[in-house]
């Protein structure tokens, strides 16, 4: 392992930097930091080896953002770690190109990132992070060992959320959409409802609804608190709140302000790909008026899920209208798929020290650099990579400002600062223009 060094007596190894996590955020930041030997690092993760959103491989799922959003190139277009080189190391470059793919598919990108985390001898798998104490240095401990570091970078990522009804009766024939793979194998001749209108449960119906006949389930409903089954905003300017001048922007903003942004603009990362949604489309069309399905599938959006019951070896799913609360239906199934989004990990690991790190509401209050405000020295830092969704924007957890954001974190460890890419086109605000006018 590059750095660490364990002494001949009993101390533990000593690191500048360890992070906790080894999803994207973090596998980011390892790569920029490979091959700089000043900056001892290691990275761990309690999944014995990686994986990338696994159980929600669908065939044919697809990259929702450019393959230039990868772990480096938008900081380091040099970097061996890129999506290009993976592809090139692997002799697949020209199949690639001709391969005309709109999107990367999502099994080719996580092999990539499997590729950047196997040959970087500084990413270690099966060892969880339990407690990090500090005392002029952090003390990490973790499943296997102890080791101490200047810093840590938090990259814990998210986990499944399930609304209230579901809570305590998941297991079985109700699961999350991350269970997917493992759990919907046998659903032949089922009734299947799907709960959430996003991407994952877009995802999740245009499986079900394309099986062969003998795997078929009896019946799909596609419920979405949403008005409609919307698509993602994949458009110019609206991109243009995914680079980072629009992130520090944000940043600068009042809470109430962001708060409200985040809310209105939500579309604009978790709304479904316009390719999936013509898929589905195309699809009900076939089995209903090609095939003669009648009853295949329903599509139920503008509802709430109020209640989960069992009924007769099934559920029993009461739905609610959302513009007339008072229009109550009920929807069977045998089976129940939630698709109803992620939050934040827990970071419990942080308990001895989280009296001395600075909040905002839920979530840990960072600088412009992405270290959590504390009362330990300056040297001393807890970053924080897709923790600040509040302060830094609906970027946070996406892939797109994963390497500018490790780039940003790695500057602050070196003591450097990396140029920026040009400003957005975009004026955001009066305060920013007349900055910008007076050349500041
Ligand atoms: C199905 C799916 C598809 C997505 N597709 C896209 C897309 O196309 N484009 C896009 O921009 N975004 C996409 N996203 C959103 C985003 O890219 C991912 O959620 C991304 O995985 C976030 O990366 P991360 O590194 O922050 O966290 P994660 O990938 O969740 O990784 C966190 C890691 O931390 C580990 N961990 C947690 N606690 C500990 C501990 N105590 N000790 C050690 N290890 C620990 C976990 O095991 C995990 O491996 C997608 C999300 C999902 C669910």
């Amino acid at each position: 392992m590059s750095g660490g060094g364990t002494s001949g007596d009993s101390r533990p190894e000593h690191y500048r930097c360890v992070g906790v996590g080894v999803g994207p955020a973090n596998l980011s930041l390892a790569s920029l930091l490979y091959g700089k030997p000043q900056m001892t690092n290691l990275f761990l993760d309690r999944k014995d080896r990686f994986g990338w959103h696994d159980g929600q491989q669908i065939a044919g799922a697809k990259l929702q953002v450019s393959l230039l959003k990868d772990l480096v190139t938008l900081s380091d277009p040099t970097s061996r770690f890129s999506f290009l080189s993976y592809l090139h190391e692997h002799g697949r470059i020209y199949h690639f190109v001709n391969a005309q793919f709109d999107s990367v598919p999502r099994q080719e990108f996580r092999n990539y990132l499997a590729w950047a985390s196997r040959i970087n001898e500084n990413v270690v798998f099966g060892e969880e992070v339990l407690g990090i104490e500090f005392e002029h240095v952090f003390t990490v401990h973790t499943s296997r060992r102890v080791v101490t570091a200047e810093n840590i970078v938090v990259g814990v990522g998210n986990q499944p959320w399930v609304p209230e009804p579901a809570r305590g009766q998941l297991g079985g024939t109700q699961f999350h959409v991350s269970d997917y793979a493992e759990r919907s194998a046998d659903l032949a001749g089922k009734r299947v409802a799907v709960v959430g209108g996003g991407q994952s449960g877009a995802e999740a119906f245009l499986e079900l609804i394309s099986r062969p006949p003998a795997a078929l389930p009896r019946r799909v409903t596609w419920i979405s608190r949403r008005r409609n089954y919307f698509p993602i905003d994949d458009t110019p300017f609206t991109n243009e709140y995914y680079v980072p001048s629009y992130s520090d922007y944000f940043f600068e903003l009042e809470r109430p302000t962001r708060i409200a942004l985040n809310e209105q603009n939500v579309l604009t990362s978790d709304g479904i790909s316009e390719a999936t949604l013509r898929e589905v489309y195309q699809r009900c069309y076939t089995r209903r008026f090609i095939e003669g399905s009648a009853d295949l599938f329903a599509l139920l959006p503008n509802r709430t899920v109020t209640e989960v019951r069992a009924d007769r070896g099934g559920w029993d799913l009461t739905v609610t209208g959302n513009d007339d609360p008072g229009q109550v239906e009920h929807v069977e199934a045998d089976h129940v798929v939630w698709a109803t989004g992620f939050r934040s990990a827990p970071t419990d690991f942080l308990a001895p020290i989280a009296h001395r790190l600075g909040r905002e509401g839920e979530e840990f209050r960072v600088d412009r650099d992405f270290a959590v405000e504390w009362d330990g020295p300056r040297n001393r830092s807890v970053f924080l990579q897709n923790g600040a969704r509040g302060q830094r924007g609906l970027a946070d957890p996406n892939l797109s400002l994963v390497a500018w954001r490790s780039q940003r974190i790695l500057d602050r460890l070196l003591g450097v600062v990396s140029n920026d890419q040009l400003d957005s086109f975009i004026g955001w605000s009066a305060k920013q223009r007349s900055a910008e006018l007076r050349g500041a």
